[in-house]
């Protein structure tokens, strides 16, 4: 099959619909994952309004079986995967500061992307030229921690150490991929005006999407373990 298929996470609303649409724009299959299949439904109605080929699919990515089904799903219908975004994400410190919040975070932000990438890496490898792009933060760079003072003093620990793992994985991850032409980096999108943002961000989703979506069509010479925002690198 010579068309791409690209899988986003969270694509329900945010960033990670955007980027949806941004791929559906290149010509891509878009599989539009949700946590609910009510939403993910919606999501692809909307996209398909716009005229994209997007299609709903039921993905908690802290689910073990929905993980299992998306995967069967995908190897059924395509037999391959190109661009899978893990772009779900939580935030959840202003809810307090004890353990299970902490385990909350990292389940959503590391486990989630980490099960289901591994869930489907035989299908990325089936590509001529698969993309990884695990949708991170800057509050997760401990360069950047360490050396800037307002995101030094940002009381987000759960929010920060789960993407900072995220981050250690993405370099892990292309280490151990770096024979095969799959290419896996990391995203910082900006302070987007999403639910997650706030209305006081910066940066309106459009804009956010793109560097997630630079990643996913990165050519065959492209950058691989890397942190990147606007296609220039963020120390880890
Ligand atoms: P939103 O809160 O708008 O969207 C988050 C998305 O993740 C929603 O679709 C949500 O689904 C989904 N999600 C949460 N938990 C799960 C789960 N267990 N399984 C599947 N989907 C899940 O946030 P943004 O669009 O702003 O954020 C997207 C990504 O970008 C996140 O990873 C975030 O950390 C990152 N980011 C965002 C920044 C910003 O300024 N907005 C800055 C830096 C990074 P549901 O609707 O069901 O809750």
């Amino acid at each position: 099959m010579n068309e791409k298929i690209a899988l986003i996470t969270g694509a329900n609303k945010g960033i990670g619909l955007e980027i949806a649409r941004q791929l559906g724009k290149q010509g891509m299959i878009v599989l539009v994952g949700a946590r609910s299949l009510d939403k993910a439904e919606q999501a692809a109605a909307e996209l398909q309004a716009e005229q994209f080929r997007a299609y709903p699919i039921k993905l908690d990515v802290t689910d073990q079986q929905d993980i299992r089904t998306a995967a069967e799903r995908i190897n059924t219908k395509y037999g391959k995967l190109d661009v899978l975004v893990n772009n779900a994400g939580i935030y959840v410190d202003h809810e307090g500061t004890d353990v299970d919040m902490m385990r909350r975070s990292f389940e959503t932000n590391f486990f989630g992307a980490y099960a289901l990438t591994i869930s489907l890496l035989h299908l990325l490898k089936l590509s001529p030229a698969g993309r990884i792009v695990n949708q991170s933060s800057i509050l997760g760079s401990v360069g950047t921690i360490l050396t800037n003072e307002m995101y030094g003093r940002a009381s987000v620990p759960a929010y920060t150490t789960s993407k900072a793992a995220l981050n250690a994985w993405t370099a892990q991850l292309s280490i151990q991929l770096r024979d095969t032409p799959i290419k896996v980096n990391a995203c910082h999108p900006g302070w987007v005006k999403t639910d997650m943002g706030g209305s006081g961000a910066f940066m309106e989703i459009e804009e956010g999407a793109e560097t997630a979506v630079f990643l996913a069509t990165l050519p065959g010479d492209g950058p691989t373990g890397g942190l990147f925002h606007k296609q220039e690198t963020l120390p880890w």
